[in-house]
């Protein structure tokens, strides 16, 4: 099946196998006549990347690349971003890669038109309002891996190089103005990113349903965008190069930072700050803490998860679903735990410290206390 979709929510999304090569589209369509492709230093050289800037260079729009940008971007790249895109005189973004390009990309155009430090733009209450909307660039998403699902988030996550903390820098013009999801892009990832970033797809799904926010709209996307996983993921991890799988997978990841609006839960708030402390892949370590925290909410959940297993045709409600977790991470080579993770369980309280405090710590079913927090870090060993 050939999949060929364009989309306009929640943002205008072009969908389908080759269609990077309507990049320079895409940029003009917004105005751009000198985009900045934002990427990092890993994809930087590789085909897919070169590919983009001959589209782009092709169609008069020049070939500009930044891409001095860490895994987990900080302030300092996205200084060094901003310069070398005012320096020469861009008027767009193409944002171009996994999560830190993305990110990165989305956090440049959005801090080339205002003054104020970066951190003034923190998630926190209306602190969005502080920026100068009109000074926005416009963006490009292209995502070449399909998982965190930034492509249509409103905010990026950038990484404070002194403290290590984390922070989301929100706007609602973070939104890209087009995304480009070729699946193509995505056949080059090794098994393991795949499988780590499908299964950060699938914890977005299931953290924005069973979050007790009202939002029937995000409800519904993060049901299919778990059917999607459960029949796409395993295929796109056995056969790279299987485009419907990884069509879907797009989708899904797509579907996944869609529903999250409504928001996360303790997957994501235990994930950050393991990866915070020791550098673990970010979607690899959400599926490491999935079962715990499952059992964790479990009587605050159970009604809305025997819904999901019906939807998803699993058998058995509540327990049915949990063995489909289990079954499907034993599936992908998930580390059993975080001990098989390689990581040891000496620092549980300045973990749980760090987990309370995560923004995601507020969208999960149970309310999240030191102590409770604790015993959850606990059964993850
Ligand atoms: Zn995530």
């Amino acid at each position: 099946m050939n999949i060929v979709a364009n989309w306009s929510y929640p943002t205008a999304i072009k969908m389908g196998r080759g269609r990077i090569k309507e990049l320079a589209d895409a940029c003009k369509s917004l105005g751009m006549r000198k985009p900045l492709l934002i990427t990092d230093r890993g994809l930087a050289p590789m085909q897919i990347t070169q590919a983009a800037l001959e589209v782009l260079e092709e169609a008069g729009l020049g070939r500009a690349i930044f891409a001095d940008v860490d895994p987990n971007p900080n302030e300092k790249n996205l200084e060094a971003g901003i310069k070398a895109y005012k320096d020469s005189g861009h008027d767009g973004v193409v944002a171009f890669g996994g999560g830190s390009g993305l990110d990165l990309g989305k956090c440049v155009a959005f801090m080339a038109g205002q003054t104020r430090p970066v951190w003034d733009f923190e998630d926190i209450g209306d602190w969005w309002t502080r920026a100068n909307s009109d000074g926005i660039a416009p963006i490009v998403a292209v995502p070449t891996t399909a998982g965190t699902g930034s492509e249509v988030g409103r905010a990026s996550v950038i990484t404070n190089s002194v403290t290590h903390v984390k922070k989301i820098i929100f706007h609602p013009k973070f939104l890209p103005g087009v995304v480009i999801c070729d699946p193509e892009l995505t056949v080059g990832m090794p098994k393991m990113i795949t499988a780590g970033t499908g299964m950060d797809a699938f914890a977005h799904c299931l953290e924005a349903y069973s979050s007790p926010f009202y939002h029937p709209m995000s409800q519904g996307i993060a049901l299919e965008g778990m059917r999607l996983v459960r029949e796409f993921l395993p295929r796109a991890y056995h056969d790279g190069t299987d485009i419907e799988a990884r069509t879907n997978m797009m989708a899904a990841a797509a579907m996944g930072a869609t529903a999250f609006q409504k928001g996360l839960g303790a997957i994501h708030a235990l994930s950050h700050p393991i990866g915070a402390v020791y550098n673990t892949h970010h979607g690899m370590t959400n599926a490491v803490v999935m079962p715990p925290v499952l059992r964790f909410n479990r009587h605050a959940i159970e009604d809305r998860i025997e819904r999901a297993a019906a939807y998803l045709g699993i058998a058995g409600g509540f327990d049915g679903f949990y063995d489909y977790v289990l079954s499907l991470r034993a599936e992908l080579h998930v580390p059993e735990n975080l001990t098989a993770m390689g990581i040891a369980n000496d620092r549980i309280d300045e973990l749980s410290a760090m987990a309370i405090e995560d923004p995601s710590a507020g969208g999960n079913p149970v309310k999240l206390t030191l102590e409770n927090t604790k015993q959850l870090f606990a059964d993850c060993f």
